[in-house]
């Protein structure tokens, strides 16, 4: 699957492949894609990146962020929850809900930024990486 934002191509209208909804498909995509899927059947299928190859999703690129975003939440939330719960148990049940709340909204905030820019980081020194090779 390609991401990119046609939002200015102009776009045909088409039918989904795996459900027959109407969906839209850019005009530079339509030659490319085999098959079209919609928003729902990419939602509801979850496909390998291999199944989808050459398949036209119909996805906006807020959309494509929203799944990124609320999937890595998850992730990180199955995976760190039970450590700070472990480790905070007994400081976090005497506060109010409220309190709590805040506490835990700042805590995931704090993770989700401190990941973010591990990631950069990481991809910096990559590109690091490739440049001092070609040079
Ligand atoms: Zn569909």
């Amino acid at each position: 699957m390609e991401i990119k934002d046609f939002s200015n191509s102009r776009s045909i209208k088409v039918n989904c492949d795996f459900c027959s909804n109407k969906i839209e498909c850019p005009e530079d995509m339509l030659e490319k894609s085999k098959k079209h899927m919609c928003f729902e059947c990419f939602i509801t299928k979850k496909s390998s990146r291999e199944e989808i190859e050459n398949v036209h999703v119909d996805i906006s690129i807020d959309k494509i962020s929203d799944i990124i975003a609320s999937e890595m939440a998850d992730a990180m939330t199955e995976k760190i929850f039970p450590e700070i719960w472990t480790k905070r148990k007994n400081e976090l049940k005497g506060l109010s809900k409220k309190d709590l709340a805040e506490e835990m909204l700042g805590a995931g905030t704090y993770l989700g930024i401190k990941s973010f820019i591990e990631i950069e980081s990481i991809r910096k020194i990559k590109e690091d990486d490739t440049s001092d090779k070609k040079s």
